[in-house]
């Protein structure tokens, strides 16, 4: 099957199996795991942070900021279609009883920077007090400018905020952008990356920032039940990620530019043309055509997942050239038809 509902279903690759069978592993709740020490080590070095901690997943690197960076009571701001607000189980309030005060992206998937200042609280006790802006980078696989992480820098500076990025494909606006990491999470406080996506790692994320916010983070992943042991063998496959990773997401991103420019012209349906900037695709349709495109794509070999009037395809290291345009002769020819 040709699987384009995520990059997250990329399968480790050999030299990640094989290094997962090798590796040097220890009991990481005594810091004693060789190899996660090294992940952590080449993270926080990669982001251009102090430390980093590995956890199971972005969701919880997500979490681990948030509950490092707010106590019970404060507030964050974020995305009304951010990951950290929409698409994770509402963790920060059930787990760190800390209030979201979600806004609107614009067009761009930005969240308006006088909107989100409008939206920061008096020192009043009638209100949550605000402490952090989380931004996401890519945002459905759009790029941040480094101007508006600039100033949106500048406005937390003055307002006393933190700011935490939710990095997940922060490698994928680094590669867009022709620029390193480290450049991408200057501005921020915290930085979420997951491994597990267009990288390749089997699991895992990082949470990369202070010392200080790490050794926090350190103690809500043991209380959250995200300790773990020999976690070594997931590192060594999380190490390659990190090293290699970055070098294969440009073919995503050609790939996905090749898929775009196949369905830019069938009745029926349009491309978002400046949504097309990473390694997503998004295929909006005139009619409810979602369910029936699914079972059609199932029938022909090709995995995707629709709402009714919209597809997102998302490109990844299992997906060949060829099959990126076996995809797109499936799709074709359920819009031509
Ligand atoms: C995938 C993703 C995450 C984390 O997801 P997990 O499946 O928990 O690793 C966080 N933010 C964004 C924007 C994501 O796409």
């Amino acid at each position: 099957m040709i699987d384009l509902r995520s990059d997250t279903v990329t399968q480790p690759c050999a030299a990640m199996r094989e290094a997962m069978a090798r590796a040097e592993v220890g009991d990481d709740v005594y810091r004693d795991d060789p190899s996660v020490r090294a992940l952590e080590h080449e993270a926080a070095a990669a982001t251009g942070k102090a430390a980093a901690l590995f956890a199971s997943s972005g969701t919880q690197t997500n979490l681990l900021a948030l509950m490092s960076h707010c106590e019970r009571g404060d507030e964050y701001i974020a995305g009304q279609d951010a990951h950290v607000y929409q698409y994770e189980a509402g963790g920060a309030a059930v787990l760190g009883s800390i209030q979201p005060q979600p806004l609107d992206f614009d067009a761009r998937g930005q969240l308006p920077l006088d909107k989100v200042e409008g939206a920061i609280k008096a020192d009043d006790q009638h209100f949550a007090r605000t402490r952090l802006l989380a931004l996401e980078n890519t945002q459905h696989g759009r790029v941040l400018p480094l101007a508006y992480l600039r100033a949106a820098r500048e406005l937390v500076d003055r307002h006393g905020l933190a700011m935490h990025l939710d990095g997940a494909r922060a490698y994928n606006a680094a590669v867009a952008l022709e620029t390193d990491l480290a450049t991408i999470c200057q501005p921020f406080d915290s930085v979420s990356i997951c491994l597990s996506k267009g990288l390749g790692a089997p699991v895992g994320s990082v949470l990369c920032g202070s010392d200080a916010l790490i050794q926090r983070a350190r103690r809500w992943r043991k209380m959250l039940g995200g300790g773990m042991r020999q976690a070594g063998v997931l590192a060594a496959a999380a190490r390659i990620a990190l090293s290699d990773g970055p070098g294969w997401l440009p073919d995503d991103h050609r790939r996905a530019a090749h898929l775009h420019k196949r369905l830019s012209q069938l009745p029926g349906a349009s491309v978002r043309a400046d949504w097309q900037q990473t390694n997503m695709v998004w295929l909006d349709f005139e009619h409810d055509a979602g369910s029936a495109l699914v079972a059609h794509c199932s029938q022909h070999g090709v995995t995707i997942s629709a709402k009714a009037r919209v597809c997102r395809m998302v490109l990844h290291r299992d997906i060949s050239d060829h099959q990126a345009d076996e995809a797109a002769d499936v799709i074709a020819a359920f819009f031509n038809n």
